[in-house]
């Protein structure tokens, strides 16, 4: 009985060991956005342990020849970026509209594990996919269970639209393709097939909703504003996604379905283009975020003006709606809407994600709030503020790192030189 008391003890006393020299890894920080103050601090050590940050220490610590040291003490390190907006399984090119009747799923598939590693280098180490085919459920488990790079990965499956609207996967076919895709598509129409709809989302795996409230701009069809969605169809998806701890993402430019979907009580308004001052107030009454994606309203804008990149339906939506949503952000900035980072990457080259924190900073915010609107924000808005979105203790080692400074020149934010994502170091 002694002899086994004493052999825990020793056991024990080697355990403690073992455990003070188990290899810790020691990031030593010139400067510091740790996502949660308005300044930055200078010079100092985060400490990691596994994938959670454990400490952070004034001055750059001297470790235990065991801890692993990453000298960032020449960059500015913030946490890993959050972009609620981007679609991982495609990425715009004049051949896109083909896609739909030439790739498989597996094809989709596939090039998401590039997408979704051009990503993680970008910088944004958690991204919200706002629809696709549905494989990005597959590309969200991939890369949890370590076999593809990529950010963290919150998804919606497949958008949910009503016939004919923005995301109804067969616009713009003939008819004998375009048959009439049910909840199962992501399409429905009335109560009972919103909340079916609602439910194969989660039978499926998604973590969340995504509703096309009004038209869109890339659809092959005539509008871009109309309302798509009754009140008492978005009042089924808002309340059976809360059934299920989901929150809804609703894509609108015209206000009418805008304001609807705000007062079905919608987390997020995507892109948000003709919001009226009275819609930005009922969204600050109602606690909903506005994530602005300028970066593709730039990019369609840009790219409606080159013959046959779109279809010719959509050219006039794009030079329509998509320089307005700079000038729709500065409003209802000012108005005082609470602003997330969306980009809606996919729509325009994966990667230049960043370029958003220029757009946004361009039209007065300061550039040390875009940053919260890329971590702490973002965070909350995922409902993962205990986990992720700054650098404190008790988070996941989600850390990135620029050369300059960010307040003082935005732009290094495009170019990210450190990407730390759950304690793994991917590039440096
Ligand atoms: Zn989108």
């Amino acid at each position: 009985m002694k002899l086994k008391t004493i052999l825990l003890s020793v056991l024990f006393s080697l355990f403690i060991a073992f455990s003070a020299y188990a290899q810790r890894t020691i990031i030593h920080a010139g400067t510091l956005i740790d996502g949660k103050s308005d300044a930055p601090r200078n010079e100092v050590s985060i400490i990691i342990e596994g994938n959670m940050i454990t400490s952070i220490e004034n001055g750059y610590i001297n470790s235990n020849s065991n801890d692993k040291i990453i000298d960032l003490k020449n960059k500015t390190v913030l946490p890993g970026l959050i972009d609620l907006h981007v679609h991982l399984e495609s990425e715009t090119n004049p051949q896109k509209y083909l896609e739909a009747f030439t790739f498989n799923e597996a094809d989709f598939a596939m090039r998401s594990t590039a997408f979704a590693k051009r990503t993680l280098m970008a910088g944004f180490t958690t991204v919200r996919e706002l629809g696709g085919s549905g494989v990005n459920i597959s590309l969200r488990n991939a890369i949890n269970q370590g076999f593809v790079d990529g950010p963290r990965v919150i998804t919606v499956g497949k958008s949910l639209a009503t016939t004919g609207g923005h995301a109804d996967p067969t616009n713009g076919w003939k008819n004998e393709l375009m048959g009439s895709p049910e909840p199962v598509d992501g399409v429905l129409n009335g109560v009972a097939e919103a909340r079916e709809a609602v439910r194969q989302r989660y039978k499926n795996g998604a973590d969340h909703i995504k509703i096309t409230a009004t038209g869109g701009v890339l659809s092959v069809a005539k509008s871009g504003d109309a309302p798509q969605f009754f009140e008492d169809e978005l009042d089924a998806i808002v309340r059976t996604a809360r059934e299920y701890g989901m929150h809804v993402a609703a894509h609108a430019h015209g206000a009418e379905g805008m304001k609807r979907a705000v007062e079905a009580g919608v987390l997020t308004i995507e892109h948000g283009t003709h919001m009226t001052e009275e819609i930005m107030d009922l969204m600050i009454e109602n606690g909903t975020y506005y994530v602005p994606t300028i970066s593709a309203g730039k990019w369609v804008a840009e790219k409606a003006k080159v013959e046959g990149y779109y279809p010719e339906l959509v050219v006039p939506k794009a030079l329509e709606i998509g320089p307005k949503i700079q000038n729709t952000f500065e409003k209802a900035y000012n108005h005082g809407v609470k602003i997330a980072f969306g980009t809606d990457a996919g729509v325009f080259p994966h990667g230049l994600n960043g370029a958003e924190f220029r757009y946004m900073t361009e039209v007065g915010m300061p550039v040390m709030e875009a940053i919260k609107s890329a971590t702490i924000t973002a965070a909350t808005v995922l409902g993962m503020k205990d986990q992720i979105g700054t650098i404190e203790a008790g988070k996941y080692a989600d850390i990135v790192a620029t050369d300059k400074n960010p307040l003082d020149d935005v732009t290094t934010l495009e170019s990210v030189s450190f990407v730390m994502k759950d304690g793994v170091v991917y590039k440096n």
